[in-house]
């Protein structure tokens, strides 16, 4: 009879552990397979334009630097700035880290990067230290960036082509 019971306990466990299982990796192909959904889309736009007042309020900025999410971007980079070489200036965010780390990517690394943005909107595009100087460190700061720190070993400023499209 206990025999029984402990055969039959170890029967839903397995089909528990199963189904989770199953879960989950519907959950990540969903997540991979379709666009972020509207709620996430809504932080990142409500951030982008918190970002686009302080800019404006501190260092009387008022241009349109474009955010985009992208899937294409390689697993080392949470975000990256870019300059093209006709002057174009765009930010990108890896949309594979939305998943887990919603708050991270939202509040640490759109202001780290958004802090790239404005050094080459004002001419600065040098690579020096990966573009983590002191003047990056100051825009970052006055952008509430809560990641602002000098000396990551990330190479997150890309000068001339991306294919993160
Ligand atoms: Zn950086």
């Amino acid at each position: 009879m206990f025999l029984k019971k402990l055969k039959i306990f170890f029967i839903i466990v397995v089909i528990l552990g199963t189904l989770f299982l199953v879960y989950s990796w519907y959950k990540n192909y969903q997540f991979k397979n379709n666009p972020l959904n509207q709620n996430i889309v809504e932080k990142i736009n409500k951030k982008h334009k918190e970002l686009e007042i302080l800019t404006y309020q501190k260092f009387n900025i008022k241009r349109k630097i474009p955010v985009t999410v992208s899937d294409k971007m390689p697993s080392k980079l949470y975000g990256a700035a870019t300059f093209s070489k006709s002057g174009q200036i765009q930010i990108f965010l890896n949309k594979k880290y939305f998943q887990e780390s919603l708050e991270y990517m939202i509040d640490d690394v759109l202001p780290h990067e958004y802090a790239h943005a404005l050094m080459f909107v004002k001419g600065n595009t040098t690579n020096q230290k990966g573009g983590h100087t002191k003047e990056w460190q100051n825009i970052c700061k006055s952008l509430n960036g809560l990641r602002c720190d000098r000396f990551v070993n990330i190479d997150d400023i890309i000068i001339g082509k991306t294919n993160f499209f």
